[in-house]
């Protein structure tokens, strides 16, 4: 499956490798028009669900950041994943995941000489070559810069968009001058030097994020929409389950927090959007889990990480992680910048917690992709998106090449954009190929302009599930449309 769409994506330009023509540029991919459409569908969506029904404010912050930001996050001392050199063949390769492809066993959170005791104990060789392997090392995974003509100011690409809010707390408290719980949004660009990219957009070096740091009051329990959401069933491997190899359990969100299982009802209620989310997305149910990181996954700081994984064809993998961060992130940056990070109520400084969802655009599109591409036999694959996600809702065509049909057609283009419906217009090529693209790239309905639409002004309109095609008149085309595609 992957292969086809890696080939649909790049025929139709949808995502296509940085610097093809000088062999690519691992890690990075580029977004073609109609990538690009479907991605600002995506997070406009996002916008709709996660951030305007609640009080969060968006930002755009910095990609470069001086050193002084990650020595306070932590990130320079410790956000690395473990390496390993052949000593044959001289390629590195990134230790835990040798083993776990190698014996099929869980090793993240492995302190380095562990991992070298299962490389050595249980003899595992390059995979390159079968040389021998060396010294299991950190590599840290920022990508280093240095800034100004001297070079003397040390600064790093974000790993992560959350540093830009933590750093930019004391401003946007002092000018929003929020009421908890708040929270802030970040849409924007992240970069991970990975050891080795790959499965196309999900293990990248640039990709983007949307983050939300939502700050609480650290005693309160509750939040205001939390009501709205309490009764959605998550599905949630637990810590137990992934011991015994067992299964996931289904629980109301309500019932997750009631039992402890989920440490705030803050991040109950993001992880029941996202459920609900993806599943509008297309992606069934079956393939949606929460995992709960092993205490030996979790961070010191944090009260609880939930992974909201999609089964992929290679297997299970994070698209969104959810952390209960506490208070470890304002105090770090307090400590480090000698600047109180706080918000007031009552005259009394409060110190919040933070819940953090954050998502992945790129795999979370692929996965979406993936669930939306259909065989069902009519000649070419297609992509059954959904309509508000779909890059045109509709596409317009003249059934020929004939004057008035084309200005027919023109004309109901002008219209339906002036609605805001996204719509394009085609005349080149047959019929049958004209929808057979259209399908392709997901477009929700074709409209054809014919002969008959110049005697009695109907048009057919094409449904790209079922190809059935329905004739209508022009002037109920709008709110025919409207009831039919489909929304979040
Ligand atoms: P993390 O901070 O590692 O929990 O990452 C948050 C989210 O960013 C993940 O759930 C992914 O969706 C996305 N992400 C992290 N690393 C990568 C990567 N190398 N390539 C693409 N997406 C990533």
């Amino acid at each position: 499956m992957i292969e086809e769409l890696r080939q649909l994506c790049l025929r139709r330009a949808i995502f296509f490798p940085e610097s093809e023509i000088y062999g690519g540029f691992a890690g990075f991919y580029n977004y073609g028009p109609i990538g690009l459409k479907i991605k600002e569908n995506f997070i406009r969506a996002w916008r709709k669900v996660f951030v305007e029904p609640d009080n969060i404010y968006e930002v755009e912050t910095s990609l470069i950041q001086p050193k002084k930001v990650f020595e306070a996050s932590g990130h320079l001392e410790s956000f690395s994943d473990p390496i390993v050199q052949c000593k044959k063949c001289h390629s590195i390769h990134r230790a835990d995941h040798l083993i776990e492809e190698t014996l099929h066993i869980h090793v993240e959170g492995k302190s380095l000489d562990e991992l070298q005791d299962i490389i050595y104990n249980n003899n595992i060789k390059c995979p390159k070559c079968r040389g021998e392997l060396g010294q299991v090392r950190h590599f840290n995974l920022m990508f280093q810069t240095y800034v100004g003509p001297e070079g003397k100011e040390e600064a790093y690409l974000r790993p992560e968009t959350a540093q830009g809010i933590f750093v930019a707390f004391r401003r946007l408290v002092s000018s929003l001058n929020p009421k908890l719980p708040f929270g802030i949004a970040q849409i924007g660009r992240s970069f991970r030097n990975e050891i080795s990219p790959r499965h196309f957009l999900v293990r990248l070096r640039q990709f983007t994020q949307l983050e939300i740091e939502y700050f609480v009051h650290p005693k309160r329990k509750k939040i205001p929409n939390f009501n709205k959401w309490k009764n959605q069933e998550l599905r949630i491997l637990t810590r137990e389950a992934q011991l015994k190899n067992e299964d996931v359990i289904v629980i109301k969100a309500k019932d997750a927090v009631k039992e402890g299982l989920i440490p705030h009802q803050a991040l109950a209620y993001f992880m029941a959007k996202e459920m609900w989310f993806y599943k509008k997305l297309g992606i069934p149910e079956e393939a949606l889990r929460f995992r709960h990181m092993l205490p030996e996954e979790t961070p010191h700081y944090s009260k609880g990480n939930f992974d909201l994984e999609i089964k992929f064809d290679f297997g299970w993998k994070e698209v969104v992680g959810n952390a209960y961060r506490a208070s470890y992130d304002l105090e770090k940056h307090t400590k480090h910048s000698g600047v109180e990070l706080f918000v007031e109520e009552n005259g009394k400084k409060i110190i919040p917690h933070v819940i953090e969802p954050s998502f992945g655009v790129e795999r979370s599109l692929y996965a979406v992709l993936l669930y939306a591409l259909q065989d069902d036999g009519r000649g070419w694959k297609w992509l059954k998106l959904p309509g508000f996600l779909a890059p045109y809702q509709v596409a317009i065509f003249p059934l020929v090449k004939d004057r008035k049909q084309i200005q027919t057609a023109k004309k109901i283009e002008k219209k339906l954009k002036k609605f805001n419906i996204s719509c394009y217009y085609e005349d080149r090529q047959s019929i049958g190929k004209r929808y057979a693209k259209a399908d392709e790239i997901g477009v929700r309905y074709c409209i054809t302009v014919d002969e008959q639409t110049l005697k009695d002004k109907t048009i057919t309109v094409r449904d790209r599930d079922t190809k059935e095609q329905e004739r209508i008149e022009i002037s109920k085309l709008k709110s025919y449309l409207s009831k039919k595609l489909e929304t979040i």
